[in-house]
């Protein structure tokens, strides 16, 4: 099968891809209540004579058989929605309101089973099996790591995984990948410090939550940038900082909310032990106590080096050179396809969606969010090579 033959074969049925598309344009599902997208892509997957099982809530496994025994690829696209009201003037506007696909995942589902279309066209070319994942929730609770935990990596074993996003700093008809750390680990924390209250006026027969919050902030950044390597990336955000009754009342509680966001997992281990302390000793040592709330979140999302390598040949093939961009810096934004990628080996990769001419330069998560539908079969026709030449070479 030569490639370029591919992104041909793929744009035959751009129609049905910018179909799928639009539908769940128009009727977008927040995480976990993916059920008429999920039900769209069974039926397409069983008309397609594809094995299909559901898993983890609204999450589906579609499993694709080749002519003999051979290795396992998965190739992942995720399925909810924002809730972002869509302020876009076009036909294919979302009808729910308060509801938009404003991350595109939309389009990560569409050409998704695109590849689907054309891979069961193809069954008899390759040895193995293909595992399309169309997986719930990236945005909120994470669909990831329950599909892995429900067994969505074996029987039959997958040796590698592959996901794409739409990327709006990237043109229509170019791809960005990257080598190693692409995106962040996440870790959140709530932390509530209890002083005394007392008249403001005489501050000394209590203990002052806010003067004690306000040192513990302002240590945590002094850990960011005294005792974190300079050339390792660390933020940490305090997002809530909530207290206080009346400007006279020493106030007795405060409740600080925030965010660590790591590139490297060792980093990341040291970096929530130092919040931690820095939390529990700060307000010991001021005479007030803390509870502390963590919540790890997603891990950082890192590419493998052959895998990418992978990514990058088919994307030369079909796009030439001078349409794949290799990227330079990894983003501080969370991605739960890491989740695959610390089991298996694969990458995640970048799909342009920027057109200028077309007014289509809206940031993700915006309410005009929109993208080139070009794209399309390029990310149909990019699934679908990365899986042959998986499985045939
Ligand atoms: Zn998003
Ligand atoms: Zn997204």
């Amino acid at each position: 099968m030569k490639s370029m033959n591919l992104l041909l074969e793929a744009q035959k049925i751009k129609q049905d891809i910018v179909q799928f598309r639009r539908n769940f344009h128009m009727h977008p599902e927040l995480g976990m209540e993916e059920y008429r997208t999920v039900g769209i892509i069974e039926d397409t997957l069983k008309s397609l004579g594809i094995e299909t099982n559901r898993i983890a809530g609204t999450g589906l496994i579609g499993l694709l058989r080749g002519k003999g025994s051979g290795k396992t690829i998965a190739l992942r696209a995720d399925m909810d929605a924002l809730p972002i009201s869509d302020k876009k003037k076009v036909s294919y506007a979302s009808k729910v309101p308060g509801k938009m696909h404003a991350c595109g995942h939309d389009s990560h589902t569409a050409s998704l089973l695109g590849a689907a279309i054309l891979l069961s066209k193809y069954k008899n070319k390759f040895n193995g099996n293909v595992k399309f994942l169309f997986q719930p929730a990236e945005e909120t609770v994470g669909g990831a790591l329950p599909m892995i935990k429900e067994g969505v990596l074996k029987n039959p074993e997958v040796d590698a995984v592959f996901g794409l996003h739409v990327d709006v700093d990237i043109e229509v008809g170019k791809i960005g990948i990257r080598y190693g750390k692409t995106n962040a680990a996440s870790d959140m924390f709530d932390v509530i410090i209890y002083g005394k209250s007392c008249h403001g006026a005489a501050p000394h027969e209590g203990i002052d939550a806010i003067t004690v919050g306000v040192q513990v902030v302002s240590a945590l950044q002094n850990f960011v940038s005294r005792n974190v390597d300079p050339l390792d990336s660390v933020v940490v955000t305090i997002g809530i900082f909530e207290g206080g009754y009346q400007r006279n009342i020493i106030a007795d509680r405060v409740k600080l909310s925030g965010i660590i966001r790591t590139l490297d997992p060792n980093i990341r281990k040291i970096a929530c032990d130092r919040v931690k302390k820095i939390i529990l000793g700060v307000t010991e040592a001021l005479g007030a106590k803390a509870n502390i709330n963590f919540t790890p979140s997603y891990p950082s999302l890192i590419n493998d080096n052959s895998m990418t390598d992978l990514v990058k040949s088919v994307a030369e093939e079909l796009l030439g050179k001078a349409n794949v961009i290799v990227i330079n810096k990894p983003t501080m934004g969370v991605e739960d396809f890491a989740y695959f990628l610390q089991n298996v080996s694969g990458s995640f990769f970048k799909v342009g969606v920027k057109n200028k001419e077309k007014g289509i330069v809206q940031p993700l998560h915006s309410s005009l969010f929109d993208i080139d539908e070009d794209v399309l079969p390029i990310a149909t026709a990019m699934h679908t090579q990365i899986a042959l030449k998986f499985l045939t070479e």
